[in-house]
């Protein structure tokens, strides 16, 4: 990656941060935006802490006029880049008819129209730019095998998932490549998110503790995608379950349904108040 130019946005925290480090190790100098200012600060003293450069932008993903400047200033600095990573994400937690419409157009606002104003923004810029380039769009295992309480998550998840395959087969012969990430369950601040009224602080409690002992460090997918981007690689599954899950579900979606499940009650995704669980 020795000078490489690499984007990640939702660089501020958690995957993305881990990610804008480990790509400065490999030898890449950095952008790195996200819509917290304070984070996007952490990440550039991280990466100069590494001896690399590092450019840092304040950008709001879920905003086409603010990605769209991001690109402006990004190409008036460095020209194309050579690694685009569309990181920034959010998460709701709630049974289907406890989230709003107001929720489900924030989420897939930042999960889904994020990753596409990243696309937009960048990508005819590296195709002109000619070289091997690639986009990796960070997905989920929740496109693969979802619990419940996370319907619009899921949901947003898997557009990202099916975007990436129509984009690869759309690039394929020119020089971006395309990289889906399907992480497991990982220990980010991400559970810390927003959530629908029925969710308990005690449920909440049970679920941010299982990710804090359970979950895989966000330096587990960092590698993976560094490992990707130079192996050009178009599928990563990384952390608990997620590789496992995957194949599983060529074999039987009905064993994927049953252990999604139970692992959804020891993760503290289920029940919901008033479900009763021997129905299942
Ligand atoms: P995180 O909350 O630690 O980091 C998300 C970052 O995105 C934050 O810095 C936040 O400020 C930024 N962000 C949020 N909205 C934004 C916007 N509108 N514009 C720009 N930046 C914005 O969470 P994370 O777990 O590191 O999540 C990173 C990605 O990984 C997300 O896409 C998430 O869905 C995905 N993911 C996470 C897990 C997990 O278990 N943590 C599993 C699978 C996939």
């Amino acid at each position: 990656m020795q000078d490489k130019w690499v984007l990640v946005t939702g660089a501020g925290s958690g995957i993305g941060l881990a990610t804008a480090i480990a790509f400065a190790r490999r030898g890449a100098s950095l952008v790195v935006s996200d819509i917290d200012a304070a984070g996007v600060r952490r990440a550039q003293e991280a990466v100069e802490a590494l001896g690399r450069p590092c450019l840092a932008l304040v950008a709001d993903v879920a905003s086409e006029a603010s990605m769209i400047a991001l690109a402006d200033a990004v190409h008036a600095r460095i020209g194309a880049v050579d690694v685009l990573v569309n990181n920034a994400g959010v998460a709701f937690l709630g049974p289907f008819l406890e989230t709003p419409a107001s929720e489900w157009r924030r989420t897939f606002d930042i999960n889904l129209m994020g990753i596409i104003h990243g696309c937009q923004a960048f990508l005819p810029r590296m195709i002109a730019a000619g070289g091997s380039r690639r986009i990796v769009n960070v997905a989920s295992l929740a496109a693969i095998a979802p619990v419940p309480n996370m319907s619009v998550y899921a949901a947003s998840k898997s557009a990202v998932l099916g975007l990436c395959d129509v984009l690869a087969m759309e690039l394929a012969g020119t020089n971006v490549g395309v990289t889906a990430v399907c992480p497991g369950i990982i220990d980010t601040p991400i559970t810390r998110g927003r959530r629908a009224a029925v969710i308990a602080d005690d449920q909440l409690a049970q679920l941010q503790q299982f990710y804090r002992t359970k979950g895989a460090r966000p330096e587990v997918v960092a590698d993976a995608i560094v490992a990707a981007v130079v192996a050009g690689r178009e599928l990563v599954l990384t952390g608990p379950f997620a590789k496992p899950m995957y194949h599983l579900k060529r074999v039987s979606r009905a064993l994927v349904r049953k252990l999604s499940l139970d692992n959804a009650v020891k993760i503290g995704f289920w029940p919901i108040r008033g479900q009763d669980l021997s129905r299942h």
